[in-house]
């Protein structure tokens, strides 16, 4: 039985970075999926990415035809539509890509550079033998039948479903659970216009708690006459259905008179900080399997492939120093932890605020800027969030009887500068990792305590 260097599950954008860097490094890599060839990189998403990401991973942006549209910057509207920002620079320049083409060109590469892909095959469960993850139990779709693929290393990069790493045991020390309330339920369409949007050049979201509570509706156009239009709802209490809320209260905006589905689905997407370790013996834990989502956007396709791509680096180091123990791949935990995860986490704990506030209170804020358009641009690359406190905002807040508000905003301003901190101090060594852990633990409960959505 051929024993790979690396086996990957799930060729999303995190797989097929994974599989095509370490095969490009040499290494003997086999990547899984469970759609056929052509199907892969058909993703419900809402399809945009930041210009940056491609900058910072030395990859070639996307090429005519695998994007729509492209984007300089966002609008976010205020609940009661009375408050716009317009968030730009080029920290925001960014691509509508058409997804499918776009997938069907990182997989292409990952063949390119010498990966095996076996199409139409489910993971089913990892092996685990001795300690560690060897390999996984599949099954070939086309034949219904069951077999065996063993690696040295795994890489679950299988989204959402994260389906080895539910069903990893507690011993390999990845959290094998999270919690829905951490997730969104979301439903997107691509429709194609009777009427021209008004600036194709700008994605639109709105925020407000009773058609998207605790998450946002957005219109992302692709082209003057075709959008990417959804909404994504925070998975808690007895959350509506999506969709739903779309049909009510989005589509039926003049925009959308007389449009045409051209694609609809519903998909889940993780929007709370990462695991807090995505490694154990003999395997990686990657992209939304392990929860590298932008808590407050939900973008996800940018860290997916960085997460990819230090995947293969850790795994190329480890083979090469003959340890590929949870100790030998810890690497990975730390390079994320410090490129991206402290963002993340600092963003979490603003994804808790938010979701607790109510839409007047989200209108107040914005109206009166008490974060202004540049420093929302900058807590999104950052995570640190500058609130714009002056006298003049205080006599208003103090006069419409909401300083209790301001009080909230400026302890979850200072938490998530002590989150980012912490992410940054991410432990170099496993043995320091339980100590790490019960801080994280305390800062989050302090974040659901504090803003009362526990
Ligand atoms: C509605 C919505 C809108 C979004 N909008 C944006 C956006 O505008 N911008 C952005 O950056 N991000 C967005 N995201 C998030 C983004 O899509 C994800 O973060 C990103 O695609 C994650 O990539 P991934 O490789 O981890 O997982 P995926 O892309 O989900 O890939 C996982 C792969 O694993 C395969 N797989 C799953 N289970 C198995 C199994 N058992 N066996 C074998 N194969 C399996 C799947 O078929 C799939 O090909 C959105 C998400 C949603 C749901």
């Amino acid at each position: 039985m051929e024993k790979f260097d690396l086996l990957v599950v799930g060729a999303g954008s995190a797989g097929c970075l994974a599989a095509s860097k370490a095969a490009e490094a040499g290494l003997n890599v086999c990547l899984i999926d469970l759609k056929s060839t052509s199907e892969v990189g058909k993703k419900i998403c809402g399809d945009a990415i930041g210009k940056h990401h491609f900058e910072n991973l030395g990859l070639e942006e996307p090429r005519k035809g695998e994007f729509e549209g492209k984007v300089l910057g966002i609008k976010i509207f205020s609940p009661d539509t009375r408050t716009v920002f317009n968030v730009m620079g080029e920290g925001l320049h960014g691509y509508l890509l058409n997804r499918h083409v776009f997938g069907q060109k990182l997989l292409r590469l990952a063949i390119q550079k010498g990966a095996v892909f076996l199409e139409r095959t489910l993971a089913l469960e990892p092996i685990i033998e001795k300690g560690f993850v060897s390999g996984v139990l599949a099954k070939n779709l086309e034949k219904n039948e069951k077999m065996k693929l063993y690696a040295k290393v795994t890489v679950d990069a299988s989204g959402y479903t994260a389906v080895l790493r539910k069903k990893l045991p507690l011993e390999i020390g990845i959290s094998p659970h999270t919690d829905k309330e951490e997730y969104e339920a979301c439903y997107r369409e691509i429709r194609e216009l009777k009427e021209e949007v008004e600036d194709e050049r700008f994605c639109e979201i709105y925020l407000n708690q009773n058609v998207a509570p605790g998450g946002y509706y957005w219109i992302f156009p692709k082209n003057k006459m075709k959008v990417n239009v959804g909404i994504g709802v925070a998975m808690k209490h007895k959350f509506p259905n999506p969709k739903e809320q779309l049909y009510k209260h989005v589509l039926t905006r003049e925009l959308f008179r007389g449009s045409k589905v051209l694609d609809g689905g519903s998909w889940c997407v993780p929007t709370r900080r990462p695991l807090d370790s995505m490694v154990g013996n003999g395997i990686i834990v990657a992209g939304d399997a392990a929860c590298q989502v932008n808590p407050i956007h939900g973008g996800g396709i940018g860290p997916s492939m960085a997460a990819g791509v230090l995947a293969a680096q850790t795994v190329v180091e480890a083979l090469e120093g003959g340890d590929w123990s949870r100790d030998g791949l810890w690497r990975y935990n730390v390079l994320f932890m410090s490129s991206y995860g402290a963002k993340q986490a600092a963003l979490d704990i603003f994804r808790i605020f938010l979701q607790a506030c109510s839409d007047e209170e989200i209108n107040y804020g914005m109206r009166y800027r008490l974060i202004t358009e540049r420093d929302v641009l900058k807590a999104s690359q950052m995570g640190d969030i500058r609130l714009n406190l002056t006298e003049k905002t205080l006599r208003i807040f103090r006069g419409l009887r909401r300083l209790g508000f301001l009080k909230k905003l400026k302890e979850a301003a200072d938490l998530m500068k002590k989150a980012k901190n912490h992410y940054l101090n991410y432990p170099e060594k496993p043995e320091e990792f339980e100590n790490w852990k019960i801080t994280t633990q305390s800062i989050i409960e302090e974040a659901k305590v504090k803003f009362g959505s526990v």
